[in-house]
């Protein structure tokens, strides 16, 4: 059976809420269109946050984070370019496991959507103190909302407001 991802160009990027602080993703092209398994990847990865109507599906994991647009795969916390390739490849390995194994997983269309972020922010000490790696509290609040980062980069957050938090992260 064929591939859904047999290429694919990746560039490094610094992402606009991290630039300055040392925090790289990468950027996957794809010549085309792999939204169809997305659905798939729903079905299989239950934290994920999945938008059928408009094609995005986005879950973070303990090592990467991951944001799919049709002809587009982002990839949060990679370091260099060699790392970038290797997760792409893994990702891609995957990606091309489901597809092929589509016809034993029943597809979900569930939208899934993110914590709204201006909720998140409400709940963070807001000082900008850059301590999780973030030049602000709303980029990491933005962050958090795709699951690119967690709740332990926030050393200053209290605990009874991590508690909220955790419970507004995980009710989506
Ligand atoms: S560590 Fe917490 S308080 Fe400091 S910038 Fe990040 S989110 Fe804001």
């Amino acid at each position: 059976m064929a591939n859904l991802i047999e290429s694919y160009e990746i560039q490094m990027v610094e992402p606009g809420c991290s630039v300055g602080t040392g925090r790289w993703g990468a950027l996957v092209t794809l010549p085309n269109d792999i939204s169809a398994v997305f659905p798939y990847l729903n079905a299989v990865l239950p934290k994920a946050s999945y938008d059928h109507e408009n094609k995005t599906i986005i879950w973070t994991e303990p090592q990467q984070a991951y944001a799919l647009r049709p002809c587009e795969i982002r990839i949060a916390r990679v370091s260099d370019p060699e790392q970038a390739r290797a997760a792409a490849s893994e990702l891609a390995a995957r990606i091309n496991k489901i597809w092929q194994d589509r016809e034993s997983i029943t597809p979900s269309t569930k939208q899934k959507r993110p914590p709204p972020v201006m909720e998140i922010y409400k709940l963070l000490p807001r000082t900008n103190c850059r301590q999780c790696g973030y030049a602000t509290c709303m980029a990491y609040a933005a962050a958090l909302s795709q699951g690119a980062t967690t709740l332990e980069q926030c050393a200053p957050l209290l605990p009874a407001d991590k508690d909220r938090l955790q419970k507004l992260i995980t009710s989506v």
